[in-house]
């Protein structure tokens, strides 16, 4: 502004002009400002100045040094830039920390300015302060904010990445560089066909396309590489919008599910599992498990609904009801095992004889049930009739027992009058079981038969031998009558065997009596006494089965003769089984001849095996027979049967019931 050619008091003028212009701007600056002299000490200050010090008057700061303003640690810094002023003419933003008057330090950013003369004489220091303690808050704030997200993207373990509009990448984070093994800032400007096979990269890009065109995010399930394993992650892929809303990028992250999917893929897997099972639990509870045929329950669930087929179709529905007669009397003879057995051959025996489409059910423990769906009644009666004409002959069993059952059968069929519903065939079958029951059993009655039924039925049981046929005929009508009368007839009857073997007619007195003699002398309890002392008497009842023939043979039997001979017990068996009250002498018939070392008939039971009652028996029974005239030898001295005797003892015999025999014999000797 100085120019030649001035007076020197316009040149003076000039000057007031100026540093009063100068003072003006000072004073009206919104800023902080300091003007010092050429040392550096204040000369003026102004009002933001002073406020920024905390200065009341300008007197304050005025005269005073402005590195005095400075806190010690910057005061060098603050020189030597000081010093750069004065070469460079200016110095702009520096940042320094400066002090308030109460000595509290805050944040500022300063520019100083040398002020020149007309002449260019440097004559002053122009010193803008700038407060930034709220900037540098905000900075900080903007850095620790920066600082943790970087953590969290260096930490997470989701892949993430931000790819500009054409699908190029920008940045990702730290674990999806490891898959890809990059650092996070080389997928700068790379595609997903840098890193994915072609077919991947194909679909990501696909779908990069699809999101940024929709605007929409999306969480997608797809394939993934990563070291050459195939893996499956699930993606969320978003496209990026500015503050206008403008879309300008894709921002994606995504995750293994590998793991997640094998474990879906084994609950799904196990839910097959899950509900293959209850079909099976199903079947099992519409099943008996014992014999594999449908139980009660299945019946139940279907037979209503054949019915309505029936009633529908106006076609039949039969069922044949079939009750094995005496069947407590097999377990009570063999075992409840040898039962079972019995019911699962008679179960498969059903499962075989009936028609296909029919339905085998085990009603109850030995009831059976076949539903034969367009079957009439006289076709079912038909079927019925060789089932039992089937089980007549037929052994159920195993080696060592076998039995032939009789049954007792029921059938009914739809359309009859008074059925109009499935449970009825049922009922009306359970009753005409118990009308063939009441008539002795064995026998097939459907409706028709009830009536006549009550008139004697004709024989089916054939036996070979007269007297067998006599004897199952008394029983049959004796069944009717009560059971006491029932088993004297039996005893009695047990009395005329003694004859048809030709013993004198006391042999089974004696027998009973050397038997009932043993079993008091071991001081058996009471009941087991009289057990004995009936089995003792019926027990070559079995006897009447056998011709004659062989049993009055004056010559050695054959060995064929012998295992004829040998089923005796059994036949015994077979006629006692259907009376309740002998069931418990049963297995003493049976097993009395069974001997000690294993080596009797018919089971070749050992020792304490064989019922001690058996054992008693059998040693009277030998004992009575060879003191005996036999058809085939004289009776034995009573010395050379007592020697017999006692040479079979522990192996024909029970060495502790010998000896209690012969203690019997020698008291009943001593008492004449
Ligand atoms: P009835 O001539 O009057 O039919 O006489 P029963 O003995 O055959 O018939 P009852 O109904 O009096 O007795 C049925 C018997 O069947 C009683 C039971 O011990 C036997 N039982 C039932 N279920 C089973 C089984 O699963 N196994 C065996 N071993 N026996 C069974
Ligand atoms: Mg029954
Ligand atoms: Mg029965």
């Amino acid at each position: 502004m100085a120019s030649k050619g001035l007076s020197q008091k316009q040149l003076i003028n000039e000057l007031v002009l100026q540093e009063h212009l100068y003072r003006s701007l000072v004073e009206a600056s919104p800023e902080a400002i300091i003007v010092s002299d050429m040392k550096w000490t204040i000369m003026m200050v102004n009002k933001q100045a002073m406020q920024l010090h905390g200065a009341k008057s300008s007197d304050e700061m005025v005269g005073k040094n402005v590195f005095e303003f400075v806190v010690a640690e910057d005061r060098a810094r603050a020189k030597k830039n000081a010093e750069r002023v004065l070469k460079q003419g200016k110095i702009l933003n520096q940042r320094y920390k400066l002090l308030k008057k109460n000595a509290e330090a805050f944040p500022a950013e300063v520019s100083a300015s040398l002020i020149v003369d007309a002449k260019g004489k440097p004559t002053s220091f122009i010193i803008i302060v700038h407060d930034i303690t709220e900037r540098e808050k905000a900075e900080n704030a903007l850095k620790e904010s920066e600082r943790k997200y970087r953590t969290l993207l260096k930490n997470i373990p989701q892949k993430i990445f931000y790819k500009s509009m054409n699908s190029t990448y920008i940045i990702c984070n730290e674990s999806y560089a490891n898959d890809l093994n990059i650092k996070p800032e080389q997928i700068k400007g790379k595609t997903d066909y840098d890193f994915h096979p072609k077919k991947l990269a194909d679909k990501y890009r696909k779908d990069d396309k699809r999101i940024l065109r929709s605007g929409k995010g999306e969480e997608i399930e797809e394939g993934y590489v990563k070291n050459g394993r195939e893996e499956t992650v699930r993606t969320y892929k978003a496209p990026v919008r500015d503050e206008r809303g403008r879309i300008i990028g894709i921002f994606g992250i995504f995750w293994d599910v590998t793991h997640l999917k094998k474990i879906e893929k084994n609950l799904e897997l196990s839910n097959i599992n899950l509900s293959k099972m209850n079909k099976r639990l199903r079947e099992v509870a519409l099943k008996d498990v014992q014999t594999g045929l449908y139980n009660h329950h299945y019946l139940a669930e279907i037979i209503e609904a054949h019915f309505a087929r029936a009633k529908k179709y106006g076609t039949f529905l039969s069922l044949i009801m079939l009750d094995i007669d005496y069947f407590k009397s097999i377990n009570d003879v063999y075992g409840h095992r040898f039962g079972d057995l019995v019911l699962k051959q008679f179960a498969l025996y059903l499962k075989k004889v009936a028609p296909k489409y029919d339905t085998v059910v085990r009603f109850g423990g030995e009831e059976f049930i076949i539903l034969s769906f367009g079957r009439d009644s006289a076709e079912t009666l038909f079927l019925a009739h060789k089932i039992l004409d089937d089980v007549n002959i037929k052994y159920f069993g195993n080696g060592t027992h076998s039995v032939k059952l009789k049954l007792s059968i029921g059938v009914s069929s739809y359309p009859q009058e008074g059925i109009i519903n499935g449970t009825d065939l049922i009922d009306i079958a359970d009753k005409i079981i118990s009308k063939a029951k009441e008539n002795g059993g064995n026998k097939v009655y459907a409706s028709e038969d009830m009536k006549a039924a009550t008139r004697a039925d004709g024989e089916k049981n054939v036996a070979n031998d007269r007297d067998f046929k006599m004897l199952s005929k008394r029983l049959e009508k004796l069944t009717k009558k009560s059971h006491e009368s029932l088993v004297e007839a039996i005893f009695a009857f047990a009395k005329t065997i003694e004859l048809k073997d030709h013993y004198t007619g006391e042999h089974v007195d004696k027998t009973v009596s050397t038997a009932t003699d043993i079993a008091k002398a071991l001081s058996l309890p009471k009941e087991n006494i009289e057990h004995i002392r009936q089995a003792a008497t019926l027990h070559d009842l079995g006897k009447i089965g056998i011709s004659e023939k062989i049993l009055l043979k004056k010559a050695k039997l054959t060995k064929k003769e012998f295992e004829i001979i040998k089923k005796h017990p059994q036949i015994a068996v077979d006629i006692l089984r259907p009376i309740q009250v002998l069931h418990d002498i049963i297995p003493l018939i049976f097993y009395h001849h069974e001997r000690w070392d294993g080596k009797g008939y018919p089971s070749g039971l050992k020792a304490g095996n064989i019922p001690i009652g058996a054992r008693i028996i059998a040693l009277a029974d030998v004992y009575q027979a060879l003191i005996s005239d036999r058809p085939y030898r004289k009776a034995y001295p009573k010395r050379k049967v007592l020697q017999i005797i006692k040479d079979g003892r522990g192996s024909q015999f029970d060495p502790k019931i010998v000896d209690v025999f012969l203690k019997i014999i020698a008291a009943r000797n001593s008492n004449g």
